[in-house]
């Protein structure tokens, strides 16, 4: 997954209605959301409000608006520290797209 994270408040999902649907894998946590038509994961919350952070599916982003987006690696082991920053466009194109 290549997640984007954003203040709630910067973010609108749009879909049709009943085109997403919410679940957590334990009581209290994270809030998955994923398309009824898909399956695909569409973003994850953790807190509710307007400045709690929420992670979009940056695959399902705009292509040509995310192209030149820096990409952060975090080592997601404990300390989610920054290990590699980068500019690579092509990672926001399908393999079968290219
Ligand atoms: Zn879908």
């Amino acid at each position: 997954m290549l997640w984007a994270y954003y203040r709630r408040r910067a973010v609108a999902i749009t879909a049709p209605r009943g085109g997403l649907q919410t679940y957590s894998v334990r009581p209290h946590g994270r809030r998955f959301v994923r398309c009824t038509r898909c399956g695909c994961v569409t973003s994850w919350e953790k807190e509710r409000g307007a400045d709690a952070w929420v992670a979009l599916n940056a695959r399902l982003l705009d292509h040509a608006l995310v192209a030149d987006v820096q990409v952060s690696v975090l080592d997601g082991d404990k300390t989610w520290r920054v290990i590699d920053r980068y500019r690579r466009p092509a990672i926001f194109i399908s393999p079968s797209q290219r």
